[in-house]
């Protein structure tokens, strides 16, 4: 763990075994804090934000700290990917992304946190009036397993920016770069404590942190049964909470799209990070009148997708995450399969021979024929499975694209410019796509609708998830309020 500045133990004699997806081999251990750690690393986190100089200090010289710590994160970018790899299973040129991503965002909330602070508000004359922004408090950030590192900094660089102290609560199954971002956080000058970054269970270890009456702010990125938990436990305190959870995005296809674009994006949206990406484009509305047509392109194209181990350049997808995770998806694809639906390629393990015989590869994954109530169209499967459906008109599109307890994301291609402004109005949807899918730029906020979540991360919006917005009144002139008269 790192709690106040050092690299510490815990008085806990069990470890976690870390494993490489690729391979199913264990190849590091991490200490298994206990909540007694958790609430430690908590009051240091306190004392830092009530009785030090850093939520003071001036915003230039929080800025000139976070382009430190971007820069050393990009002199160290290729270890960090080689261990998000390791970790995660993903390819190394996704690592690579998340990495420049990071990198980004830190220079990013630099730039903005030089932004005028607050507001001189046009109230009557004898009244000056203003807003200004502060910190929040202590922040709890809670971060997946599927962008470890990319996650993690999305959440402390608006955090820092702002000037609050953070608890980082990684994956306990992906707790190794926010380890190594931490080091890269005191190597560039952060102030001991200020940073403190506690790995372990998410029960108790993150119930804790969300419980901990010293916690200001919640952040969490992760599933939406999870997200329910964390908003109800934060509700005992009146903890400021922001969920980014799952999701089931739609990908909609009309007939006078561009080609190409269109199927190559298709792929892209449910492949990328083998479908463990919340705002996969796991849905395929294909118009009627091309369904057939780009269903067969897009089975010959999803048959010569490289799956294999991340390390290996040339690889396109990449393992998912552990084996129980494996188990569920391929749960996923036996329900769909009695449900009904027709398998157009995929749905088994993906087997190769050692080193890689344990590895927990799937083979990307196409499902056509299915109907909106089955469990595959309807829930987050997380995996590279996709379901395919027809619609027949612009309404039937929005109609089925909606018609999902998420609002994520979603994907339009057509190069009609009057619908894409009819149709994004009408989806229900945090993130629009049009003829493009799975760009997240640190400028653009990020988050979803309905059961997706609460609140944005990135963007000015980040800024204002981390800071409290303050009002001051200040008459101009000593005058009675007329109210009591002697
Ligand atoms: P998860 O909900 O199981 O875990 C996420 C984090 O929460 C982990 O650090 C975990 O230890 C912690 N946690 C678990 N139970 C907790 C509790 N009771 N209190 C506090 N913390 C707890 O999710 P996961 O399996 O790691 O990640 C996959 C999910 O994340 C998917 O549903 C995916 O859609 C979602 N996700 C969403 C976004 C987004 O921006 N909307 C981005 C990435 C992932």
């Amino acid at each position: 763990m790192y709690v106040g500045g050092r690299f510490v133990g815990t008085d806990n004699a069990e470890t976690r075994e870390l494993f490489d997806p690729a391979t199913g081999r264990a190849f590091g251990r991490v200490v298994e804090p206990q909540p007694s750690d958790l609430r430690a690393a908590v009051r240091v986190a306190r004392k830092v934000f009530d009785e030090s100089e850093w939520p003071w200090l001036s915003a230039r010289e929080r800025a000139n700290l976070l382009l430190r710590i971007a820069t050393k994160v990009e002199e160290l970018g290729e270890t960090f990917a080689r261990l998000e790899t390791l970790q995660t299973g993903k390819p190394l040129r996704e690592s690579r992304l998340d990495v420049e991503d990071c990198v980004q965002c830190f220079r990013y909330y630099a730039g903005l946190i030089m932004q005028p602070n607050g507001m001189l508000l046009s109230v009557p004359e004898s009244v000056h009036s203003y807003t200004f922004r502060q910190p929040i408090g202590v922040c709890g950030l809670i971060v997946p397993w599927n962008f470890p590192l990319l996650i993690a900094c999305w959440k402390l660089a608006p955090a820092l920016a702002t000037g609050n102290t953070c608890i980082l609560k990684p994956s306990e199954w992906t707790p190794v770069t926010a380890l190594l971002l931490a080091k890269v956080l005191d190597e560039a000058g952060l102030p001991p404590g200020v940073v403190n970054v506690v790995p372990g269970a998410g029960d108790p270890i993150g119930r804790a942190l969300v419980e901990d009456p010293d916690v200001n702010r919640v952040s969490f990125t992760g599933g939406t049964a999870t997200g329910l938990n964390i908003l109800q436990a934060a509700a005992l305190n009146i903890t400021r909470v922001s969920l980014e959870l799952g999701g089931k995005s739609a990908v909609i296809v009309f007939e006078d799209a561009d080609w190409e674009c269109a199927v190559d994006h298709a792929l892209f949206a449910i492949y990328y990070g083998a479908g463990q990406v919340c705002a996969a484009g796991s849905r395929l509305l294909l118009e009627s009148t091309i369904h057939d047509r780009f269903l067969s392109e897009l089975k010959t194209r999803a048959e010569h997708i490289r799956v294999g181990d991340g390390f290996d350049e040339s690889v396109e997808m990449g393992p998912l995450v552990s084996e129980a995770h494996m188990r569920r998806v391929l749960q996923f694809i036996d329900k769909g399969r009695e449900e009904g639906a027709q398998l157009v390629t995929g749905g088994k393990r993906a087997t190769f021979p050692p080193p890689l015989a344990q590895g927990y590869f799937m083979q990307p994954t196409i499902f056509a024929g299915v109907t909106s109530d089955m469990s595959i169209v309807r829930e987050e499967i997380f995996g590279p499975v996709l379901t395919v459906q027809p619609f027949v008109n612009e309404e039937d599109a929005v109609r089925m694209a909606n018609d999902s307890q998420y609002g994520l994301a979603a994907g339009v291609f057509t190069r009609d410019v009057a619908r894409v402004h009819r149709v994004v109005r009408r989806l229900q949807a945090g993130i629009t796509w049009v003829n493009t899918y799975h760009t997240a730029y640190v400028e653009a906020p990020w988050g979803g609708l309905k059961r997706s979540g609460v609140g944005r991360e990135l963007g000015i919006e980040a800024v204002h998830e981390y800071t409290e917005i303050r009002q001051v009144q200040i008459s101009t002139v000593y005058a009675k309020s007329g109210f009591y008269p002697a």
